[in-house]
């Protein structure tokens, strides 16, 4: 079947159309029918692209006003009679959506109600920034596919199995019961997607297997998993907790947040935009937020880029070596995201010595991994994997699609892991 996937942001909406089936999931042959992009919504020079396979990229730039113009732009392109890729929009049978937070309401992906879609309204306050737009998507496809069904895909649900000591803050916990903050984390799709492809690259299954997933983008995340249930992550309440990333500080003391407020007397808003904006590698470096320039930088003697580049590395090193202790060992460490599939200098800078938890580099295979593949990275004799999966959160959405609406349950069962209130 063809699953139409949407990821709306606040100014953007990307799209796939992903040809998939229960026997495609299983023989890992899914196809990317087309994918494509409108960015710039609310302005007058809006642009809409898109690929096709073995076909001229698309392009058209135009005043596209809010989300239901643009997912009806989408809908007329993906038909067009000379270069969509469907006859008719009715060719989608389903409609599967990227949703950033589930909360505590979403475990895995659901299928939208009007109850579900009151419950991810309720979820806004926890990301008022990227909920809001994902719920107009929906709303969007809903009113131009009225008979197709809509999913959720929720980039909490798969942390949902991290157990209470996990999840608490040291903080009052009034702040839990009342304001449900805690960790949720996020990335998990991807964390999920890798784990499983990494234990049937490695032809094991996944419930014998404890792996540590590490999604680097401009976002970073890693996950434990420990046999197909995320036991812990990186990322907190939002995602600013945890690794370094190209523009977020990741972990860190939150006194200094206070202290540097009334040194510098900086507003919540500018508070905020260093934390998210001003920081991580950008921060440090000077340089750039992009990894690529970093790398670049670094070969050219530049220090602070250095710097960045091994704080970015050794805080790999410290989770991989705390999520080994929180799982009692590790069988792999995969490598996903922009940075962790095609930067090696990162693999190994983040798992070269690290032969006490049987990890073992193969340089060499390392260094020459091809892009966009599968591939064990460790020596034949490493007794713990290193792993490339490259990553696709839109495929997982689609097939999340399929599984839900045959019946079958998303292949990771969650157990309820509330804290008591
Ligand atoms: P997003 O989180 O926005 O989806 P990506 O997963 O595309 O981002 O990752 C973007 C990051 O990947 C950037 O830091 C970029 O520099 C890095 N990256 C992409 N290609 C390479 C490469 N060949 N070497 C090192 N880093 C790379």
């Amino acid at each position: 079947m063809k699953v139409l996937v949407l990821n709306c942001g606040s100014s953007s909406v990307k799209f796939q159309v992903i040809e998939t089936s229960l026997e495609m999931i299983e023989a890992n042959s899914d196809v990317t029918v087309a994918r494509g992009l409108v960015e710039k919504i609310g302005l007058s020079d809006s642009r809409l692209s898109m690929d096709t396979p073995g076909r001229k990229p698309y392009q058209e730039i135009g005043e596209i006003l809010e989300h239901r113009a643009a997912v009806e732009r989408v809908l007329k392109v993906l038909a067009h009679p000379e270069y969509g890729v469907l006859k008719d929009v009715k060719e989608i049978e389903a409609v599967g959506h990227r949703v950033v937070h589930g909360g505590e309401k979403f475990a895995s992906s659901v299928q939208i109600t009007p109850e579900v879609e009151a419950m991810i309204e309720e979820c806004v306050v926890l990301a008022p920034l990227h909920n809001p737009h994902n719920l107009r998507g929906i709303i969007a496809a809903r009113s131009l596919l009225s008979d197709v069904p809509q999913f959720a895909v929720f980039d909490t649900a798969f942390h949902q199995s991290m157990p209470p000591k996990a999840f608490i803050y040291g903080l009052p916990y009034d702040l839990y019961t009342h304001h449900a903050i805690r960790r949720y984390g996020f990335h998990g799709t991807s964390h999920r997607y890798v784990s499983l492809r990494a234990a049937k690259l490695l032809g094991r299954k996944l419930e014998e297997m404890r792996i540590i997933t590490c999604h680097l983008g401009n976002g970073c995340s890693m996950a434990a998993i420990d046999r197909g249930h995320s036991v812990d992550t990186t990322m907190g309440f939002t995602p600013l907790e945890g690794l370094l990333m190209g523009t977020r500080s990741g972990d860190m003391d939150a006194a200094i947040l206070p202290w540097v407020m009334a040194m510098e007397e900086l507003t919540l808003s500018q508070l905020n935009a260093m934390l998210n904006k001003h920081s991580g590698l950008y921060g440090i470096s000077g340089v750039s937020s992009d990894m690529r320039e970093i790398e670049k930088a670094v070969g050219s003697g530049n220090h602070r880029a250095q710097l960045a580049f091994d704080i970015f590395c050794y805080r790999i090193r410290k989770y991989i070596g705390g999520y080994a202790a929180a799982m009692n060992g590790i069988d792999a460490v995969v490598f996903t995201g922009g940075i962790g599939e095609n930067s090696d200098l990162v693999r190994e800078a983040s798992t070269v010595g690290l032969d006490f938890l049987g990890l073992d580099l193969d340089p060499d295979v390392n260094r020459k991994a091809p892009r966009g593949q599968e591939m064990i990275v460790s020596k034949a004799s490493s007794r713990s994997a290193i792993i490339i999966i490259p990553t696709n959160e839109e495929r997982v959405i689609a097939r999340d699609v399929v599984r839900v609406l045959g019946g079958v349950m998303p292949s990771f069962s969650v157990p309820s892991n509330e804290a008591p209130r």
